[in-house]
């Protein structure tokens, strides 16, 4: 018989999502767990964009609006852009395997970082094209090492800035170096899922270095500070040309009509954000000295997450802290280190509390 998939296929894993309160719940009766794993809002959506919601729940008969005009029209006008420059996504995700399906072939070539966000890998196995995975130096996007590992075939580039697992970020100096070594020709995917939580001096995103690389697509997401990650929300921000082929090959009806209504909504509660931002930065500081008192080494994140170096075997400290209700992420890949998401409080002092037992 031939085989069912690709070599490429066969060599993916299932992406491993953070284990969700109730699976835990299922799994050993913990019924009071705090996930600290997937990088969400530990604050909740916005009110408005709950509100919004129950005011269309009627209408889910109707397909939703397969060009998202009001969601797109109102980031547009938030951005300074015009509405042909914004492509909505099901969350950011879709986008980054959209811009695999639409610019590149298995005779071409993607580059991005390792370890960054699983999914550049997913997509460019998934689609089997070739791909330099370009180790972080000192846990950072190493754009140097990136420009120089693009060849001929190379269609496509994604950075994560900031960087998930590790949270760090490049500066503006650097993106911009690198936005100018970059042929023309090839997509640079600017992947922003994060940026809303940057708060260096030196942080920049690419929607204001636009000019520098014409090639150039910024990702944003309403999953992460917006807190709307169940609803599958993200955008694209790139030239009209960009946005029509990847309008051409993207699902029609990608996101839901709560989605849209939703993000809309969101984009006018900036107090919301505002208030997210600020706790987020006052408790990242705070659990990263926690971190770094009880023995980690703490990588300094610009995130809504810690990326954090364990004194124990992570998979082994990852046990422990399921064990008392504390969900955060191990990665295969990394066997030392474990990514913390910055939650509320109280959920951190659970979590410092948990790891005091645990490492005693
Ligand atoms: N990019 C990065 C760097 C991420 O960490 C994530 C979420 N884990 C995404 C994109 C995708 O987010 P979503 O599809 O929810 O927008």
């Amino acid at each position: 018989m031939r085989a069912l998939v690709t070599p490429s296929i066969e060599s993916l894993r299932p992406y491993e999502a953070g284990k969700p309160v109730e699976e835990l719940a299922r799994e050993r009766g913990i019924t009071d767990a705090v996930k600290l794993a997937s990088n969400e809002n530990p604050h909740g959506p916005s009110p408005k964009a709950v509100d919004a919601m129950r005011g269309a729940l009627a209408e889910v008969s109707r397909y939703p609006d397969a060009n998202a005009y009001r969601l797109r029209a109102r980031i547009a006008e938030v951005l300074g852009v015009t509405m042909p420059e914004v492509v909505q996504g099901n969350g950011s995700n879709e986008l980054l395997d959209l811009l695999v399906r639409t610019f590149t072939t298995p005779a071409d070539h993607i580059v991005f970082a390792e370890p960054s966000f699983v999914v550049y890998r997913m997509s460019a196995l998934t689609h089997g094209v070739a791909f330099t995975a370009v180790p972080l130096a000192n846990d950072v996007h190493d754009l140097e090492a990136m420009a120089r590992a693009i060849t001929e075939k190379t269609r496509l580039v994604f950075v994560a800035n900031p960087n998930n697992p590790t949270g760090t970020h490049v500066g503006r100096a650097a993106l911009e170096r690198f936005l100018r070594a970059v042929p023309k020709d090839v997509v640079v995917a600017l992947d922003e899922a994060y940026a809303e939580y940057a708060d260096a001096p030196d942080y920049a995103s690419a929607l204001s270095l636009r000019a520098l690389h014409e090639r150039l697509v910024v990702l944003r997401t309403f999953s992460k500070i917006y807190g709307l990650a169940a609803l599958r929300v993200g955008y694209a921000v790139s030239t009209p040309e960009i946005c029509d082929y990847l309008n051409r090959v993207r699902a029609p009806f990608n996101v839901s009509s709560l989605g849209q209504v939703a993000a809309l909504a969101s984009l006018d509660d900036a107090a919301h954000v505002e208030r997210s931002r600020k706790q987020n930065s006052a408790e990242r500081a705070r659990l990263s000295s926690s971190l770094a008192a009880l023995g980690f080494g703490v990588t300094e994140s610009q995130a809504n997450f810690v990326y954090a170096r364990s004194p124990l075997p992570a998979k082994e400290l990852y046990e422990a802290l399921l064990d008392r209700g504390v969900i955060v992420r191990a990665f295969g890949g990394l066997p030392d280190h474990v990514r913390i998401t910055v939650g509320t409080r109280a959920e951190n002092d659970r979590l410092v509390a948990a790891l005091r037992e645990v490492l005693k």
